[in-house]
């Protein structure tokens, strides 16, 4: 089994619910196992135009998928619902992108993990601490030395009444 970090975003057609049935998706998938899922936080849109806020969430997940397979998986996932996928960074139902997977480096065309923004994204960091504070990526960067301290305050936490 391979243990593997998922970033979730959304920001159209009620973005909780979209992360909690892209969750719901993944645990029903007979060759994923969620393993831990992050808070739900808030975050704000960086790409064209006015945009709504984002919500934002990372989950472990251990699974026999092999790293292609597995993006494979995501898109129909986020195909499923209903993904907006118009305009490059613009507003999107569902996004759902391979952080880490075990220590793997890999650089093709289709894929590449460590997802190469993981470390200028709070709203990817600041989750993915929450659930991993003492992991490493491959090139031995501690998780928790990723953020300055003002960056944290461009994520924040959704209530829980919003949450789980
Ligand atoms: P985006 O629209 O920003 O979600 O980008 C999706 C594209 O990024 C897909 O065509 C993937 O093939 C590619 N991609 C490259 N690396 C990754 C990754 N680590 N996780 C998800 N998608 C990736």
């Amino acid at each position: 089994m391979h243990t593997c970090h998922i970033g979730l975003g959304s920001n159209l057609d009620e973005p909780l619910h979209q992360l909690k049935r892209a969750l719901a998706a993944l645990g029903d998938h007979p060759s994923i196992e969620v393993r831990k899922v992050s808070s739900f936080y808030g975050s704000k849109a960086v790409g064209p135009g006015e945009q709504p806020d984002f919500v934002n969430a990372v989950v472990e997940l251990a699974t026999s998928l092999e790293p292609i397979p597995l993006l494979h998986t995501l898109q129909s996932i986020e195909q499923q619902h209903g993904r907006v996928r118009t305009i490059r960074w613009g507003a999107r139902t569902l996004d759902l992108d391979i952080l880490l997977y075990d220590q793997l480096e890999l650089d093709s065309a289709e894929l590449t993990i460590p997802h190469p923004r993981l470390q200028d994204r709070p709203f990817v960091v600041v989750p993915l601490e929450e659930i991993a504070p003492d992991l490493a990526l491959p090139d031995g960067t501690c998780v928790a030395s990723l953020l300055d301290y003002a960056s944290r305050n461009d994520v924040w936490r959704l209530p829980l009444r919003d949450g789980v």
